[in-house]
């Protein structure tokens, strides 16, 4: 195949001379109200594009790609607890590949995927939507997570944060301890 952005020839998606030049992660922190640190590692509109083909199998690949090239490496530069899991963000979907189960399949040599750990009740899409509705639309997410465990929350972008922070404070009831969370990209609205 060809590469995404170059369209030179290619293995994957994206070729390794891009993954290392324009798709070189440049890791960012954001702590939301919560406490909760976030950390991120594109610009939102670096990677736009590709958000736009997550649930096609050729975006899963690209999510995966992505994911090795920027929250793997920083997990091996962290300290965090041994023995954590990475918890996906409302992997539920109809269709196709649900992104934050691909990123967090792509970071499980370092912390174990828990799939389908924590669901959402309510799966409105929240594209597009301002604050003001995504607080008063909230995810009503349950955790089968055990007790005492120590979790990294993965999706692909913050906004507001409110996805986040939801799922943390109900991990937290359920005596969880949430490390961090990584995302792909910050998109906070100015
Ligand atoms: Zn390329």
């Amino acid at each position: 195949m060809r590469c995404h952005l170059c369209l030179q020839w290619s293995w994957q998606p994206l070729c390794k001379t891009c993954l290392r030049t324009i798709l070189e992660p440049t890791p960012a922190k954001r702590v939301l109200h919560s406490g909760l640190k976030v950390y991120s590692f594109y610009q939102y509109t670096e990677i736009a594009n590709f958000l736009h083909t997550k649930h096609t199998y050729l975006g899963a690949k690209i999510f995966a790609q992505l994911a090795k090239n920027s929250m793997l490496p920083f997990l091996q530069q962290v300290n965090f607890p041994k023995g954590a899991y990475g918890i996906p963000i409302d992997d539920h979907v109809r269709h196709g590949y649900a992104h934050s189960a691909v990123l967090a399949h792509a970071l499980r040599s370092i912390i174990k995927p828990l799939y389908k750990s924590l669901r959402a009740q309510n799966d409105q899409t929240y594209s597009g939507q301002k604050l003001a509705f995504r607080q008063s639309h909230k995810r009503n997410f349950i955790s089968t997570c055990q007790t005492g465990m120590n979790v990294v929350l993965i999706d692909d972008i913050v906004t507001t944060g409110t996805t986040l922070e939801e799922a943390q404070k109900v991990l937290e009831k359920n005596n969880v301890h949430v490390l961090f969370a990584l995302v792909l990209a910050d998109a906070k609205e100015n």
